[in-house]
């Protein structure tokens, strides 16, 4: 079990769950990073007593301090305070549950600072996973998934060794609050609509990448980096229960698939327990209680993110890094209310067709994608 703990991202979804986590296997926590929840934060740093607490900015970094003032913390902010949060010295695990693209240079410091990343920030993966798996190799720093179906996969996997035996992973997907919608049904979704999920209660921003399914888009290159798999390789089917969170198929046909209850604090303690299990708070899965479980293909005509996804994940280089940040983007704009749920398709799409394409990017060129497909949909607004 790791010893000391960072949570960037801390008051999220993602970050709250962890904590739940922390509180049941007793660990010291050092950082916890937010961007502008500065009551939840210091809330969280009175009964949690990091060293170190990070806001997006100085402002919010101010009111922190002042909410704080005879707490003994140290605050800082910004791109500088993440990466602190992300590599102090005593720190041996990091949680990155921030959302979107600015959780890329922190989990590249920590691995580079040889910590165990429990990465739930998908979109760091997305964007260089190429760079990111082979710096974790490079530096022998551990990736454990905490997103629940690649740690699913994690799971069916742990204790084999060759990976020729894997022939395909299969990653379930519940097919979020429009399931069964015809493209014409979706055209005039509402937000509340589309930010109601049916099984998973997450951040706004990864709650309509359910609705629109580029989550499971963003999921299936995240597989294929994680698991170092070409697209072939990497299946998706809906599963409505949210009770078998992926599989993997062997050659030999044989098909592993991890079970549970849709809870992700079950994924977060593994990744802070591995290779020990441990018992953790989450409702025990009755089978006898959750009746049938089905499986069918996704409707890419309703759900056309998906098989742009595939697109991406297939064309590689700056497709996927372009593709995540233009959908980072048009997402932003759907919660102002200011695009209409298949204008989130419409403009990833055309930022994918016009930002140039480099096949082999590196870091800056990554950034410099993302800034471009971020731009591309401001412009075609
Ligand atoms: P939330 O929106 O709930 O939380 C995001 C966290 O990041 C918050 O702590 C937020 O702070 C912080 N944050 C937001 N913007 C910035 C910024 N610019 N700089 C620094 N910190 C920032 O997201 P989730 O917890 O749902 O998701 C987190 C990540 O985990 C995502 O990548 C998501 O795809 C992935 N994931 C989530 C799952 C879930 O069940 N929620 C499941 C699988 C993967 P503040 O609160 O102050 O805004
Ligand atoms: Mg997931």
């Amino acid at each position: 079990m790791v010893k000391n703990v960072s949570i960037l991202g801390s008051t999220g979804s993602i970050g709250r769950q962890s904590l739940d986590i922390i509180d049941n296997l007793k660990i010291p926590v050092c950082a916890l990073t937010a961007g502008s929840n500065v009551e939840m934060m210091a809330q969280q740093c009175r009964k949690y007593r990091p060293q170190l607490a990070v806001m997006a900015t100085r402002e919010a970094a101010e009111a922190l301090q002042k909410a704080l003032s005879d707490v003994p913390v140290e605050i800082s902010w910004g791109e500088e305070g993440l990466l602190r949060a992300a590599t102090m010295p005593q720190v041996d695990c990091v949680i990155t549950a921030v959302v979107g693209m600015v959780g890329l240079k922190p989990t590249l410091a920590a691995i580079r600072a040889k910590k165990r990343i429990g990465l739930a920030n998908k979109e760091t993966l997305v964007c260089a996973g190429e760079l990111v798996m082979a710096e974790a190799k490079k530096y022998e720093a551990e990736i454990i998934p905490v997103d629940s179906e690649h740690s699913a996969i994690f799971q069916c996997l742990m204790g084999m060794h060759h990976k020729r035996e894997i022939k395909k992973i299969i990653l379930t997907c519940s097919g979020g609050p429009f399931f069964g919608k015809s493209r014409e049904e979706l055209q005039d979704i509402t937000k509340a609509d589309a930010l109601r999920h049916p099984n998973w209660k997450m951040g706004a921003k990864i709650t309509i990448d359910c609705a629109t399914l580029m989550n499971k888009g963003l999921e299936v290159i995240e597989a294929m980096r994680l698991y170092d798999l070409p697209l072939s390789q990497v299946d998706v089917v809906i599963h409505r229960q949210s009770i078998v969170h992926s599989l993997v198929e062997f050659t030999d046909g044989a098909m592993m698939a991890q079970m549970g209850s849709p809870d992700m604090r079950l994924p977060i303690q593994l990744a802070m327990t591995y290779p020990e299990r441990l018992p953790c708070p989450v409702e025990p899965l009755d089978l006898t209680a959750c009746g049938s479980l089905s499986f069918c293909k996704p409707d890419t005509q309703a759900f056309p993110c998906l098989e742009l996804a595939r697109v991406c994940a297939q064309k590689g280089g700056t497709a996927c890094p372009v593709m995540n940040g233009a959908n980072e983007e048009a997402v932003a704009l759907y919660l102002q209310d200011k695009i209409g749920f298949y204008d989130i398709y419409r403009l990833v799409k055309l930022a994918v067709d016009t930002v140039p394409f480099i096949q082999n990017p590196t870091l800056e060129e990554i950034l410099e994608a993302d800034r471009l497909a971020r731009q591309a949909v401001r412009n075609a607004m």
